[in-house]
């Protein structure tokens, strides 16, 4: 049985038979399986910040089996696509989840615990993830999973329901809703009560080490909107605010992983030598301070620093807790990230970002199906796409909506910073392999579908509106993240290999011994399999 999917999960999963009519048990195979996602996190910022990192980072890239070039290999570069991606093995086009607007909220599932923010669910969300699989494997397995995002603790694990927990600034607690509990659980309560961020009030987030040690300058006025740009960094004075606030200080990263060590320790997830559990961790600080301060910020270098001792003091504790031979962690970034374009630190080639409006042509085309009598709600243009929402609108209309589309992208064409502009039938005829724009809005929507014309920018160039620094495009600085396995069945290693996180899971499913329950995009990715060929 443990033998049925790889012969190398055979090599580091030994059975023997405790005594006679009892369930086998596997030597060395996983008891627990951590993943860890990095909201934004950079697969660069480890060389970066390298010589620094004395922690969990640096336990889990040198210790394990590290690809640098690994991407979110899909076009709309944000957090809910990304981490829909991660542990189901398939691209948004299969998962359904392509936008964050498109992502978990959902008004029928409210949040628990007296949080007002917008309900979640996975009801957007198609098809299994490796959770799904394990318990096929095994129906006793458990499962939990956190983040300080409602998207980042529901989309790892797809529709499965169970203990699946995120932060609530407004009400200072981690929450789930309706979907999976009618209540929360005794020791989420128990560790909401503790307000483990009340100590910061009228505190102040400060460097970690000597200001000497930190490359970047403080004070660059395109951080933060022109205000609060400069170290330190103060906590407010009332605790409702620092509740409200938390989410945007490193210190949200430690009090997510302290939630899922208590959550390991309350549900014995890892506990037991003959069950596989799963605990999924997304760490979003990164991204909050990475939006509001850029990559090349002060303070995303000292993000990253903490991150690395938070993850230390996290994996110390678990490997006090668990026998560190019998798990096995996996992480990964949702997505990467692009600099302010004003700001040219000689790190990143931006030099020719800019900000692009397509307000003009938008309105002149609404202008025109309107007087054509094709109604507003029957297309869109959203993230750079034209989608088709009503065909039969264009065609009772006597509008063709390719010719739209076709004239309308010769159009951006035109506008500056606007690299191209794609009909997704032409995207569907390039060759994936030399073209990865093509191929990554080819993953994001079927060419088949409502998505009818895709718009790329320049690299580097951002959308005129936005107001902090982002990420979001097909480029490879929001595609590329770390690709990371630790532990039991890795071969350790640092790979240059270009792979892709929908590897991730049927990689880790290969080590575990399981086989997935569908057809997926990732593959093996047999380097960081010990024993396979
Ligand atoms: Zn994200």
């Amino acid at each position: 049985m443990i033998c049925r999917f790889l012969a190398a999960a055979c090599l580091v999963a030994v059975a023997s038979l405790s005594a006679a009519g009892q369930k086998p048990i596997v030597v060395g195979r996983p008891t627990l399986v951590v993943f860890v996602t990095v909201d934004q996190m950079r697969a660069d910022y480890y060389a970066r910040f390298k010589p620094q990192l004395t922690g969990g980072l640096r336990h889990l890239y040198e210790g394990g089996a590290f690809f640098k070039n690994g991407f979110q290999d899909h076009a709309i570069t944000e957090t809910a696509p990304g981490h829909s991606t991660t542990m189901s093995g398939r691209f948004p086009v299969h998962t359904g989840i392509t936008s964050n607007a498109l992502g978990v909220g959902a008004a029928d599932a409210p949040l628990l615990g007296g949080a007002t923010e917008l309900g979640a669910s996975p009801f957007r969300f198609q098809g299994t993830t490796l959770t799904d699989w394990m318990r096929t494997a095994d129906p006793s397995m458990r499962f939990l999973s956190v983040s300080r995002k409602d998207r980042g603790a529901i989309l790892p694990i797809g529709k499965s329901k169970g203990d699946v927990y995120w932060w609530s600034g407004s009400a200072g607690i981690f929450t789930t809703s309706t979907y999976y509990a009618d209540t929360l659980p005794p020791w989420v309560q128990r560790f909401n009560a503790r307000r483990g961020y009340a100590a910061y009030a009228g505190k102040s987030w400060n460097l970690l080490l000597p200001a000497s040690e930190y490359v970047e300058p403080d004070s660059v006025w395109e951080e933060s909107g022109g205000s609060d740009f400069l170290f330190p960094h103060p906590f407010p004075a009332e605790l409702a605010d620092v509740a409200k606030g938390f989410g945007n200080y490193p210190m949200m990263d430690s009090l997510t992983l302290a939630f899922a060590l208590q959550g390991l320790k309350e549900k014995q997830l890892g506990a037991d030598a003959n069950r596989t559990d799963l605990l999924a961790i997304s760490l979003s600080t990164t991204d909050a301070i990475g939006h509001k301060y850029g990559p090349d910020s002060r303070e995303i270098h000292d993000q990253i620093l903490r991150l690395d001792r938070y993850l230390g003091a996290f994996l110390d504790s678990l490997f006090t807790l668990r026998d560190q031979k019998r798990i096995v962690i996996a992480l990964t970034g949702d997505h990467g990230m692009t600099p302010y374009p004003e700001v040219h630190s000689g790190r990143y080639p931006n030099q020719n970002a800019k900000r692009v409006s397509l307000a003009g042509p938008v309105t002149a085309l609404n202008a025109s199906l309107a007087a054509a009598g094709v109604p507003e709600k029957a297309w869109a243009f959203d993230e750079g796409v034209f989608f088709v929402h009503d065909a039969a609108a264009f065609a009772s209309a006597k509008v063709s909506a390719d010719s739209v589309a076709r004239a309308f992208a010769a159009v951006l064409r035109t506008v500056p910073g606007v690299m191209r502009a794609d009909m997704f039938t032409d995207l569907a005829r390039a060759n994936p392999a030399k073209d990865k724009i093509a191929r990554r809005w080819l993953h994001m929507f079927d060419a088949g579908g409502a998505a009818k014309m895709a718009v790329t920018l320049t690299p580097y160039s951002y959308w005129e509106s936005t107001t902090y620094a982002t990420h979001g495009m097909p480029h490879d600085s929001d595609a590329n993240v770390p690709v990371v396995f630790w532990g039991t069945g890795v071969r350790r290693g640092a790979y240059a290999d270009v792979v892709r996180t929908v590897d991730m899971a049927p990689t880790l499913a290969a080590i575990l011994g399981i086989k997935p329950t569908e057809a997926l995009d990732g593959v093996i990715l047999t380097k960081a399999v010990r024993g396979a060929k």
